[in-house]
């Protein structure tokens, strides 16, 4: 019966969102672990495993049981009840967005999140633009977390979901709001958006950073400019959402990075080059394609844009920043176009899948995922193909495992037919 379950069982089993989806074919008899024999695990053997913190185990084998890893190991030193051959195969760990802005509604969010799945992006934190009445109870399933609102100065005519502060006592009363709201991290802006706005001054942002440590919460921000980022090093933010923008970091901030924990989400723009959109025929509809692809042409000023965040990136990376992984707004396959642009950027295609597992479970607060390590939710990618040889590799999907279900992408694909499919 498994194949025919619907995902939402097992992205929120507790609260019984299952009950509110028809589920086909799923009145069989008991489930075959009602005779099962002691030990229920499943052994998945002969992959190369990527574990997500920067080791790769050739020829591999893990077990799964009740959901969990079990063990690892080389291939014939795990033994379970169930093998699967996966020789020829690679192994991820489910890849984790930190900075995604998801819908509004229970219905829009479990979609969101069951996308994210198919892409095989195992969970995600929105950041920020999640009103009073957003449902924040969906991070019971541990695969979203929310910064509830985030902070900024006014910005008439941009979203009105966020606090509007002006003073350092609006700003304390904002991170108390959200704290009440029992959010996961605190979100703030700090951009004049090309001169249009009074930026956040570092008077208001040091206020929320404080009135946020002062609650046991960390500090998300949203940059543009290296003099922000600076001020914002000094005033104890834990994490940059975006990188630098406006020029190439200098080093007085590598000096800053290397005095703080502070961790880059890198968020690149786009790279303004023609990029292979193949691999979405048979998710997005022909025609989706073909306008994608009208569209993909060679942008100069985009090129520019990415390369100063590309140049950042690469150094900050080579200096021992922290980076996790993150890609903004709500694209569900977007994740793996991010990694492409981070090697492009010139990590290597390892960091990389190290930033897009365990650094952004890490930072986003998301338990027992990001690695394939003994005690974490089974939660993996087979693909078909190395993505340390060529990051587009992770596009290559073959299954999509979460706590260890293999999800049953045809039938998704099957039910978002006809729909838009972003
Ligand atoms: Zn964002």
């Amino acid at each position: 019966m498994k194949e025919t379950r619907n995902l939402r069982q097992y992205l929120n089993p507790s609260v019984g969102f299952f009950l509110l989806i028809a589920i086909a074919a799923c009145s069989g008899p008991a489930s075959e672990q009602a005779s099962a024999p002691a030990s229920t695990a499943t052994v998945y053997e002969g992959a190369r495993l990527i574990v997500g913190d920067g080791q790769v185990i050739d020829n591999a084998a893990f077990a799964v049981e009740d959901g969990r890893i079990v063990g690892v190991g080389a291939s014939g030193e795990i033994t379970g009840a169930t093998t699967v051959n996966l020789s020829g195969m690679t192994v991820i760990p489910a890849i984790i967005d930190a900075h995604v802005h998801l819908g509004q509604t229970r219905e829009a969010v479990l979609e969101d999140l069951e996308r994210r799945a198919y892409h095989g992006i195992g969970a995600a934190m929105s950041l920020g633009l999640d009103a009073e009445g957003a449902p924040l109870d969906l991070r019971a399933d541990g695969r979203y977390l929310s910064a509830g609102r985030g902070i900024t100065t006014p910005e008439e005519g941009r979203s009105e979901v966020p606090h509007w502060v002006t003073t350092e006592e609006e700003a304390r009363q904002a991170v108390r709001d959200e704290a009440a709201r029992n959010v996961d991290i605190i979100k703030i802006w700090v951009d004049d958006r090309g001169g249009q706005y009074e930026r956040m001054t570092p008077e208001l942002y040091g206020a929320v950073i404080d009135e946020a440590h002062k609650n046991d919460l960390r500090v998300t921000a949203h940059i543009f400019k290296l003099e922000d980022a600076k001020g914002l090093i000094r005033a104890g933010v834990d994490v940059f959402a975006h990188g630098i923008r406006d020029q190439d970091v200098d080093d007085e901030l590598l000096a800053l990075v290397k005095e703080s924990n502070v961790v880059l989400v890198p968020n690149m723009p786009g790279r303004g080059v023609p990029t292979e959109l193949d691999w979405l025929s048979g998710y997005l509809s022909d025609e989706e394609l073909t306008e994608m692809k009208a569209s993909a042409t060679a942008n100069p000023e985009a090129q520019e844009r990415f390369g100063i965040q590309a140049r950042n990136l690469a150094r900050l990376s080579a200096e021992g920043m922290t980076i996790a992984f993150g890609t903004d707004g709500n694209n569900p396959w977007a994740p793996h176009v991010e990694m492409e642009d981070m090697v492009a950027s010139g990590m290597s295609p390892g960091d990389v899948l190290v930033a897009a597992t365990r650094n952004a479970a890490e930072v986003a607060g998301f338990t027992e995922m990001g690695t394939i390590a003994s005690g974490n939710r089974a939660d993996f990618v087979v693909l078909e193909a190395n993505p340390l040889d060529d990051i587009t590799n992770t596009r290559r999907i073959a299954d999509v495992y979460l706590d260890g279900e293999k999800i049953d992408r045809a039938a998704l694909r099957a039910g978002w037919a006809g729909q838009s499919s972003n």
